[in-house]
Formats: structure tokens, C-alpha cells, sequence
């Protein structure tokens, strides 16, 4: 199959984007994600397949959706609107019919050429700032054959190109997307893996190894991004850990970037009615963020916020 062929899913498109690498970026958003932190804030990217959202708010319980549905997975009760999730498998029939735009589909099928065409239409604005095209999501690694056919078309093309990954998935996976990467924004979530385990599902031993040949071995330019989540990463002796196979691990790695928690994601759980994880939360107190920032410096590794 040729490049411009590869086929993938995407949920999102985000144009003049100003916080995923350098200059004016387009980030483009494939679907699925191995891994599962509580603290997700697009939980409706972790499946690679595409998925209904419904919100309860526009819904006038019309019931239109209801017969539209081959699989009979929609049924009103004393007019509320619920959707058997098991028989489900994100058609979209239902989605036209309504006439309150409460119901939509996240995830549309596109080949490498289809973004290749979206993503050039800005490369005025790449020129002029400097900027560029990031694949993120979800997961990268969740489609990496698609992921490094598009950013091989970015190239040929003369785009800059950054990556956003948090890094789980087998070396020889993330090794063909980055022959086309410029820089790496890679995700640590936790430098103790059993830690790393009860917040995301999986342990960190193959993803830092996978940072640390980027960086060592394909010499990469790398961005360390930590999502702060009170309680759970935001001490000292993590950013210690952090600073010191920083040092000794990362030659190439440019700076840390600490992304306080935020609360945006619970409303998309609930667009897929789905059951929490119970995490909830407060976001980060700013003079812990600065704290913790503070301290990466002084250990020698530039960090921002
Ligand atoms: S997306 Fe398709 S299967 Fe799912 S509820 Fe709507 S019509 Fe039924
Ligand atoms: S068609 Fe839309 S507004 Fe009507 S019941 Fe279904 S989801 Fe609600």
C-alpha cells in the first residue's frame, strides 16, 4: 500500500495551536490509547474505533433517534434517552436524525493524504512562525503505521513535524514514526513504576527506556511533559528522580514542561456514559506547581509551566 494511502482515525483537527512545539502548529488527534490514567481529560480518544458522545442537556427526548438505530441500542424511559454502550458500535445513524445536535460521532476514518491536505493549507503560517505539524491523541503509538505515513508526507513536504507520545509501545513502533520527527513531546507520567502502574494501568520500565534511546541513540530533540495530578506525582523526591535520568539519560532533551491538572475531561465521560474511575481531584495549588518548578531548576534542568 502506498503512503498516502495509510488509513486511520482521527478525532480532531486543532489549527493555530501555539502550545505543542514551536511557531503555529496544526495538531492532528488519532484515536486509542493503551494506557488508562484516572486522571484522563479526552477519555473519548482512548478507543481506537470510533464512538458515539451524547449530552443530556440539548436532548428534548423527542425519541427520533430511537427507531433510526439498526442495532436497537437506543430506548427512551420515562422520556430519558439511553444507549445500550455494549450494542453500540458508532454507526452514526442516529446522529442526523436528532434534531438538537445532542448526539455525534468522535473518530472519522481519513487516510495520510486526507491530513496531509488538511494540515498544508496552514503552511503559510509554519513558515512564518517557525511552526509545524504534531501528531498527538490518544496515543500515537495506538496507530503508529498511520502515524509515520503522515508525518513522511509532512516531511516531503517541508514540514516541520513534532511528536506527542507517552511513549508505550514497542521501540521498533515508535522507531519508524521518529525517521520523520523533528522534536518529541514525551509524556512521564511517574519515575516509580509501581506508582506509575496504579495510576496508568502499565509500569514505565519499556517507556523510558523507548526516552531514552530517542533522545541517546537517535538524538532526537525532547520535551519532557508531566501532567501534575495532586497526590499522586507532585513531590519532591519524584522530581529528583526525574532530574537525575534526565541528566544522565536525556542529552538532547530541551526542557520539562509541568501541565497542572485540570477538570475539562469529566464532561466528555459523561458525553460516553461512562463509569468514572472515581478520580476526582482539585487542581494543583500554583505555589506547588512553582515549587516543584523551582526545584527542577535547581537540579539543573530548565523547567517551565
Ligand atoms: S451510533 Fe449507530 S449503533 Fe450507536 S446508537 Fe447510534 S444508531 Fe445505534
Ligand atoms: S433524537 Fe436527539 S433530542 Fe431526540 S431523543 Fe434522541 S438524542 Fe434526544
Amino acid at each position: 500500500m502506498k503512503t498516502e494511502e495509510k488509513e486511520g482515525i482521527v478525532f480532531d483537527i486543532q489549527h493555530y495551536s501555539i502550545h505543542d512545539g514551536p511557531g503555529i502548529r496544526t495538531n492532528v488527534f488519532v484515536k486509542g490509547c493503551p494506557l488508562r490514567c484516572r486522571w484522563c481529560q479526552n477519555p473519548e480518544s482512548q478507543s481506537v474505533k470510533p464512538q458515539l458522545m451524547y449530552r443530556l442537556e440539548p436532548c428534548v427526548g423527542c425519541g427520533a433517534c430511537v427507531p433510526r438505530c439498526p442495532r436497537q441500542a437506543i430506548r427512551l424511559e420515562e422520556g430519558k434517552v439511553i444507549t445500550d454502550r455494549t450494542r453500540c458500535n458508532g454507526c452514526g445513524a442516529c446522529v442526523s436524525v436528532c434534531p438538537a445536535e445532542a448526539r455525534e460521532i468522535t473518530g472519522e476514518p481519513m487516510t495520510a493524504q486526507d491530513v496531509l491536505e488538511k494540515v498544508i493549507q496552514d503552511k503559510l503560517f509554519y513558515d512564518t512562525s517557525g511552526g509545524g505539524v504534531t501528531m498527538t491523541g490518544g496515543e500515537i503509538l495506538a496507530q503508529p503505521d498511520f502515524v509515520a505515513a503522515v508525518l513522511k508526507l509532512c516531511k516531503e513536504n517541508g514540514l516541520h513535524t513534532a511528536i506527542e507520545t507517552c511513549g508505550y509501545g514497542s521501540w521498533e513502533e515508535l522507531d519508524q514514526i521518529l525517521d520523520y520527527t523533528d522534536l518529541a513531546l514525551y509524556d512521564v507520567k511517574h519515575m516509580d513504576s509501581e506508582k506509575h502502574k496504579e495510576g496508568t494501568g502499565a509500569g514505565n520500565e519499556r517507556i523510558l527506556e523507548n526516552l531514552a534511546r530517542l533522545s541517546g541513540e537517535k538524538n532526537i530533540p525532547v520535551i519532557v511533559r508531566v501532567p501534575l495530578i495532586p497526590g499522586f506525582n507532585d513531590t519532591e523526591e519524584n522530581m529528583r528522580q526525574m532530574a537525575a535520568f534526565i541528566k544522565e539519560k536525556l542529552p538532547t532533551c530541551q526542557e520539562v514542561n509541568l501541565l497542572p491538572y485540570h477538570k475539562l475531561g469529566e464532561g466528555k465521560k459523561e458525553q460516553l456514559e461512562r463509569e468514572n474511575a472515581a478520580f476526582i481531584c482539585e487542581p494543583p495549588a500554583q505555589e506547588d506547581v512553582e515549587r516543584l518548578r523551582a526545584l527542577l531548576c535547581e537540579l539543573g534542568v530548565k523547567a517551565t509551566v
